[in-house]
């Protein structure tokens, strides 16, 4: 399906009959869209902005696309000349992390108490512990998953470092998307957060769910449908895997409001603010300043979002460890689906914004990594009720090498929370949830209020409130997107 805007801006959206296209979120693009026009408002206000002719220069539409605030979810722009910072939502490098371990299901299967009762007290009673020193949170900051492994030396062991140094991260980084190390100059916004001394302290932020959709799921893969690929990546049947779905929570809200104002204030005085309320940075020398900025903070926030779902695994291994015994943990791949990545397209530089959309790139651009003959992994979570996939890109040109990073909503979380009252006790018999509240003990189950509450929290995010990832995983098929490798169950999910 190709939209166009009238304004010259096509964008191709890829959907089946399977998948309805919500009329909300279309007319939301085309809103958005409405971004030409503000374009060429400030390089006629302001042509000094730019240094080479600005433009958006493709635009393409995932299969969970749907509406959000401004910006619909799966939408992923191709600009050159400027960045748009809310063109990836508000948590900077939300993304998804993928573990192959050692174990078998039977393994785990019959020590889902103990299990659980690890996994409340790492995640949500306090039981994590990631002691850091300022210098060691300013080298993650500004140098991700590098920046630690450089200043975090072999001897220093409290807590979750064990583990961290026993799984040699560092052999790993070719694992994750631009090495999970973007460069970042500074601290700038966040030196309130840092503090002034230099005493070893306990990180509040690091390894935390957030809310919502963000998950830790223990799970079992279900079947294969890629027997060379899953074979080349480790995956058979009746393995336990662990996803990681979550971002820069609390961090990326700040570091997004602290460049969201600069970009804001350079906005050409006198020029009435964009309809559409989204603004522009030109990556012009004029503006060199503002976009260093831009760069340095998002980098900030993106960074630390590697390493909290790096930690946010490890903890799952420590419960592992601790109920099931030994256990390899080899990571498969872990990428952004809220990020912008500076790329070459013609020889020129091109700005790539994916909100919601998950990179799926061919195996030519996955040159010098692991995955340099198969193509880039594709992790798209269906819910905590159905299977997920494991994907390999195939760099299909007119999606943008990008994918669904879901199923998608099919009910708000206010139309999820009414009615539906049998399928979401099926779920809720079917499905073992841990959230920080335990549905399990006595007392809270005598507790109507603190029972009722949470269970409306969970229900916003019942597997009804998802469309099925069958449909959406045949349209990624169909398109040349993206080919399945195989599928996973949960056999636990952790939610904030
Ligand atoms: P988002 O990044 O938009 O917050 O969510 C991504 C996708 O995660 C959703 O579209 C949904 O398909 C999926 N999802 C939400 N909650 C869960 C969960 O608990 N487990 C799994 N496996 N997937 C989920
Ligand atoms: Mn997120
Ligand atoms: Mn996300």
């Amino acid at each position: 399906l190709r939209v166009n805007n009238a304004r010259g801006v096509d964008a191709v959206l890829f959907a089946n009959e399977q998948v309805p296209v919500e009329g909300a979120a279309v007319t939301e693009l085309i809103e958005f869209l409405g971004l030409q026009q503000t374009v060429e408002r400030v390089a006629e206000a302001s042509p000094g902005s730019f240094d080479e002719p600005p433009g958006i220069t493709q635009v393409a539409i995932t299969p969970d696309f749907h509406k959000a605030k401004g910006i619909p979810v799966g939408t992923v722009l191709q600009t050159r000349g400027f960045v748009v910072p809310q063109a990836i939502g508000n948590d900077i490098n939300c993304g998804m992390r993928l573990h192959v371990t050692s174990l078998r299901a039977e393994q785990v299967t019959g020590k889902l108490d103990e299990l659980e009762t690890a996994c409340r007290r790492i995640y949500f009673e306090g039981g994590r512990n990631i002691p850091m020193s300022r210098g060691q949170r300013e080298a993650l900051f500004k140098n991700g998953l590098s920046g630690l492994l450089e200043s975090v030396p072999k001897s220093q062991t409290e807590g979750l470092w064990g583990l961290f140094h026993d799984l040699d991260i560092g052999r790993e980084l070719d694992r994750v998307d631009q090495r999970g190390s973007l460069k970042s100059n500074r601290t700038l916004g966040l030196n309130d957060f840092l503090g002034p001394d230099d005493r070893v302290s306990r990180d509040g932020q690091i390894g935390s769910i957030g809310g919502g959709n963000h998950f830790v799921e223990i799970q079992r893969i279900d079947k294969i449908h890629d027997k060379a690929v899953a074979h080349a990546w480790g995956l058979k049947p009746g393995m336990v895997t662990v996803m990681v779905h979550t971002g820069s929570v609390s961090i990326g809200h700040f570091c997004g409001g602290y460049y969201r104002d600069k970009v804001r204030a350079i906005h050409p005085a006198g020029l009435k603010h964009p309809d559409n309320g989204i603004f522009i940075l030109p990556t012009g020398e004029a503006h060199r300043e503002t976009a260093e900025l831009f760069w340095d903070t998002l980098n900030n926030a993106a960074n630390f979002a590697f390493a909290n779902r790096m930690f946010l695994a490890i903890m799952a291994l420590d419960c592992l460890r601790q109920v099931v015994g030994k256990a390899d943990f080899p990571l498969l791949y872990d990428a952004p689906h809220n990020l912008v990545w500076k790329e070459e397209r013609d020889g020129a530089e091109v700005v790539l914004h994916r909100k919601g959309a998950c990179p799926a790139r061919g195996f030519e651009a996955m040159e010098g990594t692991p995955f340099a003959y198969q193509g880039e992994p594709v992790l798209v979570p269906g819910s905590m009720g159905a299977n997920s996939f494991i994907l390999v890109g195939q760099g299909n040109a007119a999606s943008l090498s990008s994918a669904s990073h879901g199923a998608g909503r099919t009910l708000s979380r206010g139309d999820a929370m009414k009615g539906h009252h049998a399928e979401f006790e099926a779920f809720l018999k079917a499905f073992r949830i841990v959230t920080p509240v335990d549905l399990r003990r006595p007392e809270i189950r005598q507790r109507r209020d603190i029972l009722e509450a949470k269970l409306a929290d969970i229900k916003q995010e019942a597997p009804f409130a998802f469309k099925g990832i069958a449909p959406v995983v045949e349209t990624l098929t169909a398109a040349g997107i993206a080919r399945p490798v195989a599928e996973v169950i949960p056999l636990m999910t952790v939610k904030g």
